[in-house]
């Protein structure tokens, strides 16, 4: 089970976050995709209206220290959070700057193979493109 389909008021109580860190929390699981701090925070306004940036990015390096969130970034842009937690990659769009999963599973072997050739264990790898999605290829926007 990952984080998404799990209880938000029973994860709350298991590691015992403060109301703040679990409306963060709430805020990912809710919205189900990729967030910077600034979009998490115009989302809790409504239940937290002080909560700030600093205590944002504070909770949200706890939460990864917990498992419960990944942080994905790219160079040159704000790191963004997400509670899918299961293994996948990600699809950066350069001109809408949106944010697509895409799972590979037939990547691992190649990532081997690839680091086998230099002498090298494969551990852990995540594949992060960038160009254009569907949408702005086609011109609509
Ligand atoms: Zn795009
Ligand atoms: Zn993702």
């Amino acid at each position: 089970m990952n984080a998404v389909d799990a209880d938000a008021g029973l994860i709350q109580s298991r590691y015992r976050l403060t109301r703040q860190r679990a409306a963060v929390l709430r805020v990912l699981q809710t919205d189900g995709g990729h967030l910077d701090a600034e979009e998490i925070r115009e989302r809790a306004k409504a239940e937290l209206p002080s909560l700030g940036l600093a205590t944002i990015y504070r909770t949200l390096d706890l939460l990864r220290e917990l498992g419960l969130v990944q942080m994905v970034q790219y160079p040159g842009t704000a790191a963004r959070y997400e509670a899918r937690l299961d293994k996948h990659h990600h699809l950066l769009c350069t001109r809408c700057q949106q944010l697509s999963d895409v799972e590979a599973p037939h990547l691992a072997e190649l990532v081997g193979e690839i680091a086998a050739g230099v002498g090298f264990e494969a551990g852990d790898f995540k594949l992060q493109v960038s160009g254009l999605c569907r949408r702005c290829r086609n011109g609509r926007h």
